[in-house]
């Protein structure tokens, strides 16, 4: 048994002269949407480009060597990771989720459910008692997201995972938030992990995808019929793109969140602060299980104004006001009005998204230059 190689190493030494053509050490990007057959009867390893590309297997195969998984299917957003899962369940299965998930995951499994072709309960998965009673339901699929978007709230994944594994589910964690870097869910129980690589992992802000990754091999071979079938692989071009993204995620990931612990650390101080959630302040109330679970409390910050978020945000100069992280550039955003938007006003009363909070994924600017900027927002927000 070799060691298991790190996440820098894998990713300097992803596809490096793997190409079987030149010995190229960028991988080439194999654009064509299908392939040659020496002669009917011999399927040749890659046949057409929905189904096997070259590109995406060697973003799965890092991304698989990054989560210590088994392998997994690289689609075309998160999103159709997260449908990916869905055709996994037999119709009218039960999938629990967090009350407080990604808003675009609610409005998805809450259209399904809609529509009669799942069932979907959304719970407090830190309460030990909600969670039990919806396990008591045998849930096919429970599904975990920690942190949790935008707030940061955290659930012991070893003891959830094992509990529900227990009753028969399945259990899928979306790792986006962590990266693979702060957060190992397989590791702790999980069996499928997934991603968004539109954030983080691609780090350009310049296209979509996902991955849904497995530990279990049989697992694996269903999430690549699926994809298939359904159509919801992603292209070559992305393929490359997100690697070449990725080769730089352990410095990013490590800027980026040194950035966030100043940053936070600074909001706690500010008068004009009502609340500030982040893993990596003693005040987090799951500071102990972010120093057990993750190798980091990471790049996002959430946080609550005393004054008018409106003028706030306006009164920023630097930071930009729009959806998206785990990017380059520091974003701000309302999740009330826009990544969560799909999530309905009782529901997000529910998860605690109040109108005034916000959600800041750090960049790569200088950590002063973001303080001055924020500052600037206080100073607006105090004479609105
Ligand atoms: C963005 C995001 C998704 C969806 O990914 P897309 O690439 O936008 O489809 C899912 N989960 C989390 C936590 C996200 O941040």
């Amino acid at each position: 048994m070799t060691a298991p190689r790190k996440p820098a190493t894998i990713l300097a030494s992803a596809g490096v002269a793997a190409d079987p053509g030149r010995r190229a050490i960028v991988p080439p990007v194999q654009v064509s949407d299908t392939f040659e057959w020496a002669d009917p009867d011999t399927k040749p390893d890659y046949d057409y480009s929905r189904t096997v590309n070259p590109n995406r297997d060697l973003l799965a195969a890092a991304l698989a060597e990054l989560e210590d998984a088994a392998g997994g299917a690289v689609t075309n957003s998160g999103q159709s990771a997260a449908l990916l899962a869905t055709l996994l369940l037999p119709a009218g299965a039960l999938v629990v989720a967090p009350h407080d998930c990604y808003g675009g995951t609610y409005r998805l499994l809450q259209g399904l459910a809609d529509q009669g072709k799942l069932r979907a309960v959304f719970v407090d998965q830190r309460d030990d008692a909600a969670f039990a009673a919806a396990l008591a339901e045998q849930p096919a699929l429970v599904w975990l997201e920690t942190p949790s978007n935008p707030l940061l709230r955290l659930v012991d994944i070893a003891q959830r995972a094992a509990v529900a594994k227990a009753a028969g589910a399945l259990v899928l964690a979306d790792n986006t938030l962590p990266t693979p870097l702060r957060q190992q869910p397989l590791a702790l129980g999980c069996d499928l992990v997934l991603h968004s690589t539109t954030k983080a992992l691609n780090g350009h802000a310049d296209l979509f995808g996902g991955a849904l990754l497995a530990a279990d091999p049989a697992l694996v071979e269903q999430l690549h019929w699926w994809a298939n079938a359904a159509g919801l692989n992603g292209s070559a071009t992305d393929a490359s793109q997100i690697l070449r993204g990725l080769r730089t995620l352990p410095l990013r990931v490590d800027r980026q969140e040194a950035t966030a612990q100043q940053l936070a650390s600074w909001l706690a101080a500010q008068p004009g602060v009502r609340e500030v959630h982040y893993p990596g302040l003693d005040s987090h109330p799951d500071k102990a299980l972010a120093d057990r679970q993750q190798a980091g409390p990471g790049f996002m910050i959430a946080f609550r104004v005393t004054g008018d978020s409106a003028a706030f945000l306006k009164g920023l100069d630097l930071i930009t006001l729009a959806s998206s992280l785990g990017g380059f550039a520091t974003l701000i955003c309302a999740p009330a009005t826009m990544t969560h938007r799909g999530m309905p006003p009782e529901a997000q009363a529910e998860a605690g998204i109040h109108p005034d909070l916000l959600r800041l994924s750090v960049g790569l600017e200088e950590a002063d230059d973001l303080i001055a900027d924020l500052a600037r927002g206080f100073e607006a927000a105090a004479s609105a």
